[in-house]
């Protein structure tokens, strides 16, 4: 056994009755979160623990089951619809050049506000005999180039199965990006060891998309493994969900922005909170994403300013959101606000069209400029002395 997977057997939490040991018994309530604990797995490996800092801050929210779970409201099970788009087991087809191949149904520590907890926390819930019908699902399907691991997290998976998962997706020739979506890098920094470096590196070019939802997740340990990652050239990402109480703060989320760059990850996505069973009371309005955007924008730099999308319920995909910047936009201008709130006007070019005639070719304007551009050319050729 790996010291990484001795970590997650004897050094991770994954009882009511060991959190309450460690937290105190009037902190936890053992009998009244068991429902919740029953619903979906919880464990916390120490990289989660050591980074909570107190009872109810935002690492504690993320990790610690709570009895509002229990509060469905609006929720569904599976709320963008990733069963719908599954032509086979683990494998989901929803965008014309890329698949999302779910190869683990665990994860070192457990989100509460999981989009995923259907198919996550029970090694049941992800069939590990069933690859090889993905597989071939992969290779009859010349028009995916781009895979993304996912589950649960990749990287729960020994060195020598991923390594086989590697190699199975390398030797399909359409394949030419791998990615692995993995939260390892803040629940178990361990896992990034030197033998999982050195093997990646034959199977180029793989990115990780992280997953850090705020600043103080980026622990030293989580940050030497990032910089493990970047020396064994994968490209690093990260994706954040907009969580209420954890990271729906402008200031907070400009933080963490920072700390990824700092750590050579580009953020990619801020993601509303999926309307997900057991996962509302995370939720928080658009209105509060687009703050958080307009306060990101113009005030710092490009590379800290990941996409905001909502994931549409129902499986229609990702769709970006932008602050309205745009007042009025017609054939002759556009004017906007810039990100102090100051207007600008920018000239629409003038449409023109290209009329070729035997073998000779002029640019004249149509719509509009006609007369102005004509009187501008005889100008210019009486310049000239044609
Ligand atoms: S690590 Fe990812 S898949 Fe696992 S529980 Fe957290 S959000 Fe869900």
């Amino acid at each position: 056994m790996s010291d990484w997977q001795k970590i997650i057997k004897d050094e991770s939490i994954a009882s009511l009755e060991k959190l309450a040991d460690k937290f105190g018994h009037d902190v936890i309530d053992v009998e009244a979160l068991r429902p919740a604990f029953e619903n979906f797995q919880m464990r916390l490996t120490p990289a989660a623990l050591d980074a909570i800092k107190e009872v109810g801050d935002p690492m504690w929210q993320q990790y610690v089951p709570t009895v509002e779970e229990l509060d469905v409201v609006d929720g569904v099970i599976d709320s963008l619809d990733e069963d719908g788009d599954s032509p086979v087991p683990n494998i989901t087809h929803r965008y014309p050049d890329r698949a999302l191949f779910l190869v683990s149904p665990i994860c070192a520590t457990y989100c509460r506000f999981c989009t995923r907890r259907r198919k996550v926390g029970d090694p049941e819930k992800i069939p590990l005999n069933q690859y090889d019908s993905a597989f071939e699902y992969l290779r009859q399907h010349t028009e995916i180039r781009d895979v993304i691991m996912s589950g649960g997290d990749p990287m729960m998976l020994s060195d020598r199965r991923l390594e086989y998962l590697f190699q199975q997706l390398r030797a399909i020739p359409h394949i030419e990006i791998i990615r692995i979506g993995s939260r390892i890098t803040s629940h178990l920094p361990e896992r990034i060891t030197p033998e999982f470096c050195e093997m990646v590196q034959k199977y180029h070019p793989i990115f990780m998309n992280t997953h850090f939802n705020h600043p103080d997740e980026l622990t030293p340990a989580a940050v030497a493994s990032l910089d493990r990652l970047s020396r064994a050239g994968v490209s690093l990402g990260c994706q954040t969900v907009l969580l209420k109480g954890v990271n729906d703060d402008a200031k907070v989320m400009m933080k963490l922005m920072h700390e990824l760059l700092k750590a050579r990850v580009r953020p990619y996505y801020i993601y509303m909170a999926d309307q997900v069973a057991g996962g509302e009371h995370f939720r928080t309005t658009v209105q509060k994403g687009l703050e958080i955007m307009q306060a990101l924008r113009g005030w710092t730099s490009g590379l800290a300013v990941p996409q905001f999308v909502i994931d549409s319920p129902g499986g229609g995909g990702k769709v970006p959101l932008l602050p309205e910047y745009v007042e009025e936009i017609n054939d002759d201008e556009v004017i906007f606000r810039n990100y102090e709130g100051k207007r600008f006007t920018y000239k629409q070019p003038r449409q023109l069209t290209v009329v070729a005639e035997q073998g000779e070719s002029d640019v004249v304007p149509i719509r509009r400029g006609k007369k102005k551009e004509r009187v501008a050319r005889t100008k210019r050729r009486k310049a000239s002395g044609e």
